[in-house]
């Protein structure tokens, strides 16, 4: 059993759980059932994601990165004015210019 994530919460581990299956890569998540507890089992209680099979490290690894890379890309856009703003707005709310096209 290889650990591969620690997740923020139990949805954001069930969604990669299923984003490695649709990649043919079995991984269970283990901690889930604690989350209730976590206040006072602290960082144990996190949910993680733990593979099978150790041979499918590299690959779930490079998913994972993936993943990550993409959550920051869209988690916000930068404006020629130099501040960010969220995926949802449309303008830059510091400016008013609009988002510019990827
Ligand atoms: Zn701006």
């Amino acid at each position: 059993m290889i650990p591969v994530y620690s997740a923020a919460d139990p949805v954001e581990v069930e969604i990669l759980r299923s984003y490695l299956a649709s990649h043919g890569i079995d991984a269970v998540v283990l901690g889930s059932q604690l989350w209730g507890a976590r206040g006072e089992l602290q960082a144990d209680a996190y949910p993680r994601l733990v593979l099978r099979d150790a041979a499918d490290e590299p690959r779930a690894r490079a998913l994972l990165r993936e993943y990550e890379r993409r959550r920051h890309a869209h988690a916000a856009w930068h404006c020629v004015c130099g501040e960010q703003s969220p995926v949802t707005f449309e303008i830059c709310w510091a400016c008013g210019a609009e988002r510019p096209s990827p």
